[in-house]
């Protein structure tokens, strides 16, 4: 089979590997249909997550079944499935919980062996390991690209507004609108949030969330703090999510939320950094962080892209073949793409 590989920062190749088998009776072998890039790919790209050489990359896939081991029940030879972008084991202290996303064992697609060595779902064949929990059957309503992101990009959308215990009649703020942040204010929207402020420098992003029912505030060319300030009689909105994951922006999020609301951080923080701890002890918020809990949100994002209640479409920038995969990542490095969706 044709796969995509991590060949060095920089560099990823798509080279002819050995068809991968099914090994334990949980697991299943998909063709993929469709695979996306992804922010987090970047990191690998960038060699800031260490992959082996060669270590086939992705991890948002959709696909059909072709052989499954003994254990699966849930998927069957000829369901077109969507997969999440890590497994569980279903029986560990952290899932007895339903915390998936913190599994002790848990294994992620694509990102080399120091999290699961786990290949990749930048190919033409996968196996999914712990299949029952992994995959979902996609209706034959739903399209292959809005369905790869029920498993990772919206999941993570939804689970950055879930997390925060967001109300409906509740306002929000999203800081940063790439992918994430972009699910993010539809998830709100749908979930019954009243404004949904959409923050970033980008005039297209701001476009799209408008275009989603949010109202765009440019982050340098407008002063966030007063437009949500003037909107919300001076207190601030209920719920910020930090689409971004750095510290500045973490930052500005403890700034634009009332007193007693939340602050939920969905981008990937690394490291340390300052940020203004008096005032979230002042203002008493909640900081709720973390990757987020795909496996648990997966149904209920699917439920709802079947209901056309959230629809994640219009994110796709670019459909591309899996052999142009190294001028895919280019343009995706060079911020020219939104999403891109390899196809076979
Ligand atoms: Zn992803
Ligand atoms: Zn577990």
């Amino acid at each position: 089979m044709r796969a995509v590989t991590f060949q060095a920062p920089g560099e990823v190749r798509v080279e002819e590997k050995p068809d991968p088998e099914v090994g334990a009776p949980d697991e299943a072998l998909i063709r993929v249909e469709a695979s996306g890039i992804c922010g987090s790919d970047l990191h690998i790209y960038h060699g800031r997550v260490p992959v082996e050489k060669g270590f086939t990359i992705g991890h948002e896939y959709v696909g059909t079944v072709l052989e499954v081991g003994a254990d699966v029940e849930r998927v069957a030879v000829g369901d077109r499935v969507l997969g999440c972008f890590h497994t569980a084991c279903a029986t560990c202290a952290a899932c007895l919980r339903g915390d998936y996303h913190r599994c002790e064992s848990q294994r992620t697609f694509g990102h080399g062996s120091h999290l699961g060595n786990l290949q990749g779902a930048q190919a033409e064949l996968l196996v999914v390991p712990r299949a029952n929990l992994t995959l979902r059957p996609v209706p034959s309503s739903m399209s292959d690209e809005a369905a790869l992101f029920a498993g990772d990009v919206m999941g993570t959308g939804y689970h950055a507004v879930a997390h925060a215990g967001m109300k409906a009649g509740d306002t929000l703020a999203v800081l940063g609108l790439g992918p994430v942040g972009l699910c993010a204010v539809q998830a709100a929207l749908t979930g019954g949030a009243v404004e949904v402020f959409a923050i970033d420098s980008v005039a297209d992003r701001l476009a799209m969330a408008e275009s989603f029912g949010a109202t765009p505030v440019h982050l340098t060319e407008e002063e966030p703090k007063k437009a949500v300030r003037a909107a919300t009689e001076g207190r601030g909105v209920d719920v910020v999510v930090d689409a971004v994951g750095d510290p500045a922006p973490l930052a500005m999020a403890i700034s634009l939320c009332r007193d007693a609301g939340t602050v939920s951080g969905i981008g990937a923080y690394a490291g340390k950094g300052e940020v203004p701890l008096g005032l979230a002890w002042l203002k008493g918020l909640q900081l709720r962080l973390g990757l987020a809990n795909v496996i648990a949100h997966v149904d209920r994002v699917m439920a709802l892209i079947e209901a056309g209640r959230l629809d994640p479409t219009p994110l796709v920038s670019h459909h591309m073949r899996l052999d142009a995969a190294a001028e895919a990542y280019a343009l995706y490095d060079n911020r020219e793409a939104l999403k891109i969706v390899l196809t076979p």
